[in-house]
């Protein structure tokens, strides 16, 4: 069903406009409420200058009910006419005086899933999908169809693979879909290395949850894979759903989370690429002795402060508003379990309740995601560890031997690229040897083994003899004094 018209000039509108052509008054009668504009979306197609898809143009029926309840067209255009203004004509590659096929666009019902094919890691998925669902709100994609987005800088080109209704039994795909803000894509990477994610009532199994650990070892964090699959699956899965998906189902976003365990482990690295993977930027990150101050109220403040942004974030855009990811390192120090400190004046007691209104205060923000860090557990006031708030838990401890390898190996990477490192140097015997060191430690062990490598090098006579570049390397006798030192 679709009608000819010929395009004309818009009367001053952002919307294409045009009369009952193709409506019948009947139809629109059943959800037109009188003296009010319909804005219906049409597709209009097959263009005489042909579009190699169809293109979505909004147009506004005027809808001009006299007192008899009678439909009376735009008086500017003239029955089987389409007024686009200048933008829309270019688009669509017509000109006034064009005839013009138009069809009336029903977007599927519940139209929910783009399936786009991308070359990315997973990670960006979560961001990547909201910065899509901006971009193209309210458009029309269609199977096939290559979109460019840009992002970091660079363009990508995604082709969208499949367009499914969600709840269609039978019938799950379709041609093309509208994208909202509740549109749920699915990112496809085409080489096989990727991921895949079959569809959202299939996310939950597939791979990406049930990997048991990931490689960050490009992200130049070692071991922890197993760590980082678990604060995966328990803090951010629900992220990457929709927020209808995730009222049907009846959860709530996790919005505060612990890292725990000894010093120099990774938890700070760990902290800020889930920030990073979260929103795309750096998160804040405050040190729990920073936020004390020694004068009454002030980190009280200082507490409140640090939620100011996600508020106003959340009052100006409401759902739309971006996630904020706090990181709050060393947070035993505002956090110690009220009444332990036995100063007597009750102000750690209320620094406590203070951080505790803020968290239970975001109930309603689903923006705010708080990472608190510590070394020590066991002085976190435990009311700080209830459901809702710093509920997932993950203690991030030693690294094992494979752990351990992998960190030396992101710490000697560059020496490596500029073969400064002698072929002899053989850092699965490093990492057997190194039992009980941290990351922070096994860094040091590389520092100091390039010291003596750099010393060598080094005439104490004169040092302002030119260093041989090519000659430096660091050899296994330097990093086993290294593990002496
Ligand atoms: P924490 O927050 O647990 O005290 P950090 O994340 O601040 O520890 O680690 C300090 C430094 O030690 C890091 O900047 C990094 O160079 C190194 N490091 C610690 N753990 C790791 C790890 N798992 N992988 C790679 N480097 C690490």
């Amino acid at each position: 069903q679709s009608s000819t018209m010929i395009v004309t000039n818009t009367p001053g509108a952002d919307l294409a406009v045009t009369n009952l052509a193709y409506c019948s008054p009947s139809d629109l009668h059943n959800f037109a409420v009188p003296g009010t504009k319909l804005f219906l979306a049409l597709v209009a197609n097959s263009f005489v200058l042909s579009l190699s898809y169809p293109l979505l143009i909004y147009i506004c029926i005027h809808l001009d009910f006299n007192f008899d309840g009678i439909l009376t067209p735009h008086e500017n255009i003239r029955t089987g006419q389409i007024a686009l203004n200048a933008i829309q004509r270019r688009h669509a590659r017509v000109s006034s005086g064009d005839t013009i096929s138009v069809s009336r666009f029903v977007p599927p019902e519940d139209f929910n899933l783009a399936l786009l094919t991308l070359e990315l890691e997973f990670i960006d998925a979560v961001i990547l999908a909201n910065q899509l669902r901006k971009r193209f709100a309210k458009q029309v994609l269609t199977s096939g169809q290559k979109v460019t987005f840009e992002y970091h800088g660079n363009n990508y080109i995604f082709t969208v693979t499949q367009a499914a209704v969600e709840g269609r039994e039978g019938s799950n795909d379709a041609e093309r879909g509208m994208i909202s803000s509740d549109t749920y894509i699915v990112f496809e990477a085409s080489n096989s290395s990727g991921i895949k994610i079959v569809n959202q009532r299939e996310a939950a199994s597939s791979n990406i949850f049930r990997q048991k650990e990931f490689n960050l070892q490009s992200l130049g964090i070692g071991g922890l894979g197993a760590e980082f699959a678990d604060i995966f699956r328990r803090a951010f899965a629900s992220r990457v759903f929709p927020p209808h998906v995730t009222s049907k189902l009846g959860i709530k976003h996790v919005k505060g989370m612990l890292l725990f365990g000894p010093p120099g482990t990774g938890k700070t690295l760990m902290a800020r690429q889930i920030g990073k993977m979260l929103n795309g930027r750096e998160p804040k990150i405050v040190n729990g002795p920073e936020v004390l101050s020694k004068f009454v109220g002030e980190t009280e403040k200082n507490v409140r402060d640090l939620f100011a942004d996600a508020e106003n974030d959340q009052r100006t855009n409401g759902d739309q508003s971006e996630l904020h990811v706090i990181i709050f390192d060393e947070i035993d120090a505002i956090c110690k379990s009220r009444g332990s400190t036995r100063d007597g004046t009750g102000v750690h007691d209320s620094i406590v309740n203070q951080l505790l209104t803020k968290i239970d205060g975001v109930e309603s923000l689903n923006n705010v995601l708080l990472i608190g860090m510590t070394n020590r557990k066991d002085l976190l006031d435990e009311a700080l560890l209830r459901p809702g708030r710093l509920e997932v838990q993950v203690e991030i401890s030693l690294p094992d031997e494979n752990g351990r390898l992998q960190i030396l190996q992101i710490h000697t990477n560059k020496m490596k690229e500029n073969s400064f490192i002698s072929p002899d140097v053989n850092l699965q015997e490093l990492a057997a040897r190194t039992k009980n060191y941290s990351g922070a430690e096994l860094e040091g062990v590389v520092k100091s083994a390039v010291s003596f490598a750099l010393n060598r090098q080094l005439s104490l006579d004169d040092l302002t003899k030119p260093v041989d570049e090519e000659s430096i390397k660091v050899t296994m006798n330097d990093f086993l004094h290294a593990l002496h030192e």
